[in-house]
């Protein structure tokens, strides 16, 4: 009876949390189109600049509060991606993948290019080549976001003498306190919210990146100092090399 009766339970429950990443999957969806459209004539409002200026703040708050909107919109579709979508299996060649996301991250900054990438491995590792990607460009796109304008970012590729593999993203940036370390994962949370008003974000980069590492059976290690800058390492054990 008992036994019987938590069978049920794990299924019911299983069938409640489908239905709340489908639903969040959905929504998000929709909110996408809507809020496209706005940031469209709010661009068209903008370019009229012979407004009076309190209109040119005004439509300049409204751009920067839509294009946050939209940030929240694409993480949550993606974590909720992420938690109902069985993930591919492939070798996922990381050599041409890194110099793509470096690449693409460089080209976003207006000024000098300050990402420099260190290929030391040449491992490849087994998994789904649209997460990993996803998960890596956020790291690095963290380490540009919150660090100074001309400042370099570091992105290397080894082995460890156990045989597993890792990434590592350095920034010599502003870096994390101590005890804001073990929160950054967490969905929402943005550290020292006060200093990072200006820097958009939606606080769910790195659940994502954490979802993604855990489905790669791997690690994320992250050291920092306040200040100095920090260091964030994927490490993939061997099993998953190929
Ligand atoms: P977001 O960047 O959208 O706020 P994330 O989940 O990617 O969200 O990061 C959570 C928080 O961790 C950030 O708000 C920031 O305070 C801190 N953080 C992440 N990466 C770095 C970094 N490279 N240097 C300093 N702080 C960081």
């Amino acid at each position: 009876g008992l036994r019987l009766l938590m069978a049920q339970d794990i299924t019911h429950l299983k069938a409640i949390e489908r239905m709340r990443t489908d639903f969040v999957a959905n929504v998000s969806h929709e909110l996408r189109t809507p809020l496209t459209v706005l940031r469209g004539y709010l661009e068209t409002l903008q370019e009229m600049e012979n407004g009076p200026s309190v209109y040119t703040r005004s439509f300049q708050n409204m751009s920067a509060q839509t294009e946050r909107m939209q940030m929240l919109i694409d993480d949550l579709l993606l974590l909720a991606r992420l938690e109902s979508k069985a993930k591919k299996s492939e070798c996922v060649q990381i050599a041409d993948l890194l110099g793509q996301v470096c690449h693409e991250s460089d080209l976003l900054e207006k000024d000098e290019r300050r990402v420099t990438l260190s290929l030391a491995s040449t491992a490849n590792l087994r998994g789904d080549a649209l997460e990993l990607r996803g998960a890596f460009s956020n790291l690095l796109g963290n380490a540009l976001k919150y660090s100074p304008p001309r400042s370099p970012v570091h992105v290397r590729w080894d082995n460890l003498p156990d045989g597993s593999v890792y990434l590592e993203v350095e920034d010599f940036g502003q870096g994390i306190a101590n005890h804001e370390i073990p929160r950054i994962t967490e969905r929402f949370y943005r550290a020292d919210v006060k200093r990072n008003q200006k820097i958009a974000g939606t606080g769910l980069g790195l659940a994502i990146v954490k979802h993604v590492l855990v489905r790669h059976d791997a690690k994320l290690e992250i050291e920092s100092q306040l200040g100095k800058g920090s260091r964030f390492r994927c490490v993939f054990p061997k099993q998953r090399l190929c």
